[in-house]
């Protein structure tokens, strides 16, 4: 398609570039075929010789990091190492894993056990200490100074990964709950359908799946035939039926591997582990993290102590568990019955734990405030609560990166196959303590640039010769400094009013952009919003047209305002539909409303121009009455099929003759099959899954619709979706206009006034009100040495630099792809600079500038070091995504796995002092680099349950693309809070436990939440009080599954746990229902669902198994 054609690239962003295949960028992989751009950069990357680089000025550089190299010998006592790092801000995730030395006295011999069967490993050499592993490591780390985590796995031909085996049986009964809102066929509101279908057989699905998990490792073949049996028998859950916790099943991985290493029958007592293997135990304290058993040097009990996981019973007391009432229960050891927690081959708490490593972070950096002086610097996780302070660099709420040390070569960037990546967040909300960035006014000569590469000025540009010209940091070109700019440079060569400067000083800014940047070279109109409105029998029936006009009256009040304006300046307009079109004349002059009807819709045209798009204000009188109308107009009607394109056609085009840009609100119901530009078909086909045509229920069925977005893009013309269905829609090709013109999807699946109003209207009332820039182009600089090849979310691209925007609001982000073309510079480091061009929702022309400075290093343990895995998380999540819409999902899993594994091999190799192979050793910071890929693997677009439709696919497919690192990481693995754990008075948000179903405790009451979806799972065996004083009922059973709002009761109990639902709301871009679930209810599988370190139905790996494969594949790719 010739893309670039239409839509002139903006002036100042350069020369339109070859063609880029917008919305297909499929190419998956990132290949360089389709993606890398050809020789364009020449001119921006050609080093000028001339001037000697000098370290940018107002950079200082991070602490040589490249310096300690991984000596093992450093014998640093773990206990000190360790703790003497605890509590340093600078150290990455936390303190860490040096190892546990330490532990408690009585805990070592109940450590090991299940784990390796590992007889095979007397190698492991370390002088000292008991626990040789972990001594191992440790002192490696100590070295190091940082820690890394060692896991230590049993031997491969022990465990294998097992295929799933038999969990189809389980399948079936998953209730269709509507969770992403789908309802398959009926109408039926989620509950009711949950409840009817009990346990109906699973439609099998899941054989052809568990094939694919990991099948590229011929996983033994010996092994096989163990593990495809049912669960053993006798591993049903938990023996005995008592109250224990787990009530319902525990993984059935472990069923899976019969013998193996769990030597012995389940529920040896723990004396036995110890016997069995000495010199194994490492890791049983919890999750690589600091110790906690009663030592010196550590203060106060560390939160979630309880770690020393492995101990069957209660002979073992938890000092620090039971000092402090919030500790992170981690799995209530003394309730659980010894079985339980033998049968692991490896013990869960053993392996890093995504809470501590998030509970570690807020500790030991939530109290600083992050300031941004510092090149290269790690921020604090997303999940940790802290302020920035803007010295110089963007802050994470703008960008975040894979690493904040870059390799200098490709070929080292090859070799440990780390992704180069940021995570770009131009417009990005913050909290109110941090200020707004700057708006910079330099009049009519615009903005100060690079002459050769077009970077904007900022606080790394070099002045020199006595202020008078200026080194560009991108591309060494030196510039004059134009006489009006001109400042003198104090002793060290930085401007005298350099802290008078934002763009001398500040990391974000903005500047106002002079006529040249706008289209046409005139200033741009404020923006229109568009109101879209399916007015066809199930619009109508559903009771959604009379919601909707209602709420408009009075959310027309709140349209976006900037700064202190005291009125929107945007306009509204106003459109009805269902096989035609109806427009409506809302001129203030007018009495009433007039309607006029285009019913051609192959050609689309606007029939008024006057009276369209109006003031609010101006024409309230004349609003009301229509939105008032509009309900009672179509209520007989009878009419079910609609249109969509010429919908989306019809705004664009007002948006075109009123010469402005804005946004399509679109409340849309169903497959548009009435006969028009972009009628669809059903298509639906759920015997694809796992085929070579799997990616067709992904990619859009027609191309009508990229054709209609590159149009909306070129006019400035955003698309937000909310939809109705009641059955498949086909989001994948409906949710192509608003993915490549900025927007959001929205999807309410048999929506019902009384059980999705709530929902609908805070998110329609949020979606209007926030903040959003039109007719964006975002452009990212580099400099010399790497540069942008790739990017990822809800845009389009007509070449291969410029990053089209018909819209951009505050959530959206842009991930951002980096690789090498030439070699990089440990001193001068490397620097990003995102440009952003807008137009405000008052209609100002600005750009807003984001710079960041990153390390570059020679030696691959500082990449290690300064990683994220959040962020790379986020990018594979992406990748993965993406890649569906060309290659078989089978192969988008196998490529994020052996990634995976390259990256932690490259690391082991490279990184870590030599050690026996049977362990597992992950770098600090990606140790949790496992347990989120898989979650990624399992999620529903790459390995969808039976109740997983294909449009909750394409929709959550599309949603990820523009998600932040904060909702990627609550998405993934969601927040699992348990509500009936601490004292009631504690105003403090319950410490998170793990996703999994051992930890949850059947006296107990659990909040989970992902950013979509919130369940409540209330034990059977919890107090009659505790359900009295949440419910408003007198026992367990008379609670009504599936609830979704908790009765208002005052009470402590009640008040504090809808007061942290609606404080996690507040959090979450998207409202999330609540879904009441109860212990061994049907609904129950819809929530097990998520908890993610288990293994799933659809044949998901547990994470004990998945790192067991992991360590599996890393074998491999070392021997
Ligand atoms: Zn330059």
């Amino acid at each position: 398609m010739n893309v670039n054609q239409s839509a002139p690239p903006v002036p100042p962003y350069g020369q339109p570039q070859p063609v880029y295949p917008g919305y297909h960028q499929s190419s998956y992989g990132g290949q360089p075929g389709s993606t890398a751009p050809p020789n364009t950069y020449g001119a921006y990357n050609g080093p000028v010789p001339g001037y000697q680089q000098t370290p940018p000025p107002g950079v200082s550089r991070a602490p040589p990091s490249s310096g300690v190299p991984p000596t093992s010998t450093a014998q640093v006592p773990c206990g000190q190492g360790g703790y003497g790092q605890f509590g340093q801000g600078d150290v990455q995730n936390g303190p860490s894993s040096t190892v546990q030395m330490q532990r408690l006295p009585g805990s070592q011999p109940f450590g090991s056990a299940p784990l390796a069967p590992v007889v095979s490993q007397p190698t492991v050499l370390q002088p000292y200490g008991p626990p040789p592993t972990s001594a191992q490591v440790t002192a490696q780390l100590a070295g190091m100074q940082i820690s890394g985590s060692v896991i230590q796995a049993p031997p491969p031909s022990g465990l294998g990964y097992g295929p799933p085996t038999s969990l189809a049986s389980a399948s079936g009964s998953f209730p269709n709950s509507g969770l992403y809102g789908s309802c398959s066929q009926g109408q039926a509101p989620p509950l009711s359908q949950a409840q009817g279908h009990s346990g109906a057989q699973p439609p099998q699905r899941s054989a052809p799946q568990q094939a694919s998990s990991f099948t590229t490792q011929a996983s033994g073949g010996p092994r096989m035939p163990s593990m495809t049996g049912p669960l053993l028998p006798g591993q049903s859950f938990g023996g005995p039926p008592l109250n224990q916790p787990n009530h319902v099943s525990s993984p059935p991985s472990q069923a899976l591997h019969p013998g193996t290493q769990m030597a012995g029958p389940p529920g040896p007592p723990p004396p036995m582990h110890s016997s069995q293997q000495q010199g194994y135990q490492l890791q049983q304290n919890g999750s690589f993290g600091p110790t906690r058993g009663p030592q010196p040097n550590y203060g106060s009990p560390y939160p979630g102590a309880p770690a020393f996981g492995s101990q069957p019973g209660p002979p073992q007391p938890l000092p620090p568990k039971r000092l402090d009432p919030d500790a992170i229960p981690s799995p209530q050891l003394n309730e659980l019955p010894p079985q339980q927690k033998t049968r692991h081959r490896i013990d869960p708490d053993a392996i890093p734990s995504p809470i501590q490593v998030i509970e570690d972070d807020r500790n030991n950096r939530g109290s600083e405030p992050f300031v941004t002086g510092v090149r290269g610097q790690v921020p604090p996780l997303v999940t940790t609560n802290f302020l920035v302070k803007d010295q110089g660099n963007a802050s994470p709420r703008y960008i975040r990166c894979t690493s904040y040390n870059i390799p200098c070569t490709s070929d080292m960037a090859k070799q440990a196959q780390v992704p180069l990546a940021a995570v770009i967040k131009p417009l990005a909300r913050l909290p109110p303590e941090e200020a707004s960035p700057y708006v910079v006014d330099h009049g009519e000569s615009g903005p100060l640039r690079c002459n050769r590469c077009k970077a904007y000025m900022c606080p790394f540009m070099q002045f020199v010769e006595g202020g008078r010209r200026f080194q560009c940091c991108f591309c060494s070109c030196i510039n004059d400094v134009p006489p009006q700019y001109f400042q003198h440079l104090d002793h060290t060569g930085k401007r005298v009013d350099a802290y008078d400067r934002p763009e001398l000083s500040l990391g974000s800014y903005e500047f106002l952009a002079t006529v040249d940047y706008c289209k046409n070279n005139k200033f741009p109109s404020p923006p229109a919003f568009i109101f879209m409105i399916d007015v066809s029998y199930n619009a109508i029936r559903s009771g959604l047209v009379r919601l909707l006009c209602e709420e408009l009256k009075s959310l027309l009040d709140f349209l976006p305002r900037e700064g202190g304006a005291e009125e929107s300046a945007i306009r509204v307009g106003f459109v009805t539909y269902n096989k035609v079109l109806h427009f409506y004349n809302v001129k203030s002059s007018l009495a009433q409303p007039q309607m006029m009807v285009v019913s051609d819709v192959a050609d689309m045209f606007v029939p008024l121009l006057d009276g369209f798009l109006v003031n609010v204000n101006e024409s309230r009188a004349v609003i009301i009455s229509l939105l008032d109308q509009i309900p009672e107009m179509f209520a007989d009607t009878r009419e079910t099929e609609t249109v969509f394109a010429p919908v989306i056609q019809a705004g664009m085009e007002a948006l075109k003759a009123a010469e402005c840009a804005g946004k399509l609100f679109i409340f849309h119901t169903s497959l548009p099959i009435a006969e028009a530009p972009g009628k669809l078909k059903n298509r639906d086909d759920r015997k694809l899954i796992n085929t070579d045509k799997e990616k067709t229920l992904f990619q859009p069925q027609t191309g009508t619709y990229q054709a209609l977005a590159k149009e909306c893009v070129a006019q400035g013309c955003c698309v937000d979706l909310f939809l109705f269905p009641n059955q498949y829609v086909d989001v994948a090709t409906l949710s192509v206009v608003p993915q490549l013109t900025g927007g959001s999807v929205y999807k309410y699946a048999c929506f019902q006034v009384e059980n999705d109003q709530e929902r609908f209207m805070s998110d329609l009332r949020r979606d209007v009100e926030k903040v959003i820039g039109f007719d964006a182009v975002m452009r990212v600089r580099t400099s010399t040495g790497i540069r942008a090849v790739d990017f990822f979310g809800a845009f389009y691209m007509s070449n291969t630099t410029d990053v089209e925007l018909a819209g951009l609001d505050g959530e959206k982000t842009v991930t951002v792809e980096f690789k090498h073309d030439d070699r990089l510079n440990e001193e001068s480091g490397a620097l990003l600079q995102c440009a952003l061009l807008y137009t405000s929702c008052a209609g100002q022309r600005r750009l807003r500038i984001h710079n960041l400075a990153l390390n570059c290093c020679t030696q691959l343990a500082d990449l290690y070091r300064n990683c994220e895995t959040d962020t790379l998380i986020n990018y594979m999540a992406k990748f993965a995504y993406r890649g569906v819409l060309s290659s078989p999902v089978k192969t988008v899993r196998d490529t994020l796995i052996t990634q995976c594994a390259q990256i932690l091999a490259c690391y082991r190799k490279n990184c870590a002092s030599p050690s026996s192979a049977g362990q597992l050793i992950l770098p600090e910071c990606m140790k949790l680099l496992p347990v989120y890929l898989n979650c990624v693997l399992k999620s529903d677009v790459l390995q969808p349950g039976a109740e997983v439709t294909t449009d909750d696919r394409a929709y959550v497919r599309q949603l990820v693309t523009s998600m932040d690192v904060a909702e990627t990481n609550v998405f993934f693995y969601p927040r699992l809070l348990p509500l009936t754990k601490s004292p009631i008075e504690s105003t403090t948000e319950p410490p998170a436990i793990r996703a999994s179903e051992e930890r949850l405790s059947n006296g107990d009451i659990y909040l989970l939440e992902n950013g979509l979806n919130l369940f409540i799972w209330v034990g059977a065996g919890v107090q009659q009080g505790v359900v009295q004083s949440l419910f408003s009922v007198s026992s367990f059973s008379q609670i009504t599954s599936g609830l979704s709002i908790l009765p208002v009761l005052d009470n402590p109990l009640s008040k504090k746990v809808r007061g942290l639902i609606d404080s996690l709301r507040a959090q979450r871009s998207r409202y999330m229902k609540l879904i009441v679930v109860k212990q061994e209810d049907k609904l129950e599988m819809l929530f097990k669902h998520f908890l993610v370190e288990d293994k799933s139905l659809s044949g998901g790996a547990s994470y004990v198994d998945f790192l067991c494969h992991m360590h599996k594949e890393i074998r491999q790719l070392l021997s």
